[in-house]
């Protein structure tokens, strides 16, 4: 595998190719990551991978600085997926002068969820994506469906920049307990690991009682968001949001129709902030 930091060595290295396969990462990879590498090898050729943690999208009082970084570990998971190319630019190297051009995913788009509870977020996301899309120049890029609304935000900005790619999501990796693995579960202490998989069986629970409602009534729904809230509020929670929306926009369910669902969830145990989904 070659591990290039370098924008120009990477372009150079990928002259020719026009099947390329990438996945874009922060590090500290686990077994989600490599679920990601293993679908970008069937849809393309070589496999890119990238790592770099992005400052752009911490918001001040996040966790860019410690953010987990494991460099040596993470390259010895890619050497074996056969990851061709590693770029792992530094901040000089993707971002040489301040970052003044940004990409500002649309409002009702980027502003809800994630992006209400952390704004400026998802422009920091789509500012970083598109310009590692301009370095790799992948025909296919992976995204995890962990990541709900930013494959979605993702998928459209592919759409309609007319970029010449194609975006393929991945299924969500669960540990056997369930809860979905994340770089953010190294800073949970032991009970919280315990207590961890609540999130998870929680939006179970919403999807088991959504699925007896029938045909959805918004109001209905409300009420179990806001049961479901409380719920892990008594364990010891803090939800930022429980929300159950359409899968096509994420907008909340406009009348009583049978649109497609998702439940979307975030929530912080102790210090760590877990999010995730499950399609109904
Ligand atoms: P990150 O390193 O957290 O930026 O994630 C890089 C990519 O891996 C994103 O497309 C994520 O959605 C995806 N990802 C993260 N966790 C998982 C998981 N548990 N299962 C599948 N994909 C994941």
């Amino acid at each position: 595998m070659k591990i290039i930091s370098d924008i120009q060595e990477l372009r150079a290295q990928l002259r020719g190719q026009n099947r390329a396969s990438f996945v874009p990462t922060m590090g500290n990879l686990h077994e989600g990551h490599l679920s990601l590498m293993r679908l970008a090898r069937q849809y393309g050729d070589p496999v890119v991978a990238s790592i770099f943690v992005n400052r752009l999208q911490f918001g001040p009082g996040e966790d860019f600085d410690s953010y987990p970084r494991t460099m040596d570990a993470d390259i010895a998971k890619l050497e074996k997926e056969g990851v061709y190319v590693l770029f792992a630019p530094h901040e000089k190297d993707l971002y040489p002068e301040p970052q003044e051009y940004r990409i500002n995913p649309p409002q009702q788009l980027g502003d809800i969820l994630e992006g209400e509870f952390r704004p400026g977020f998802f422009i920091g996301v789509c500012t970083v994506v598109m310009k590692l899309f301009s370095c790799v120049q992948p025909s296919v890029s992976i995204f995890g469906k962990k990541d709900y609304q930013q494959l979605m935000i993702i998928r459209q900005m592919v759409q309609q920049f007319a970029l010449p790619m194609q975006i393929i999501p991945a299924e969500t990796i669960r540990a056997d307990d369930g809860l979905a693995l994340s770089s953010r579960n190294s800073y949970l202490s032991q009970n919280e690991r315990a207590e961890a998989p609540q999130l998870r069986m929680t939006l179970e629970v919403l999807r088991q009682e959504i699925l007896s409602l029938g045909p959805s009534d918004p109001k209905q729904l409300l009420a179990l968001e806001k049961k479901a809230k409380e719920a892990l509020i008594a364990r010891g929670w803090k939800p930022d949001y429980i929300a159950i929306r359409q899968q096509k926009d994420l907008l909340i369910p406009s009348a009583i129709d049978s649109t497609p669902l998702v439940i979307l969830a975030a929530a912080k145990l102790g210090k760590t902030r877990l999010i995730d989904n499950l399609e109904v």
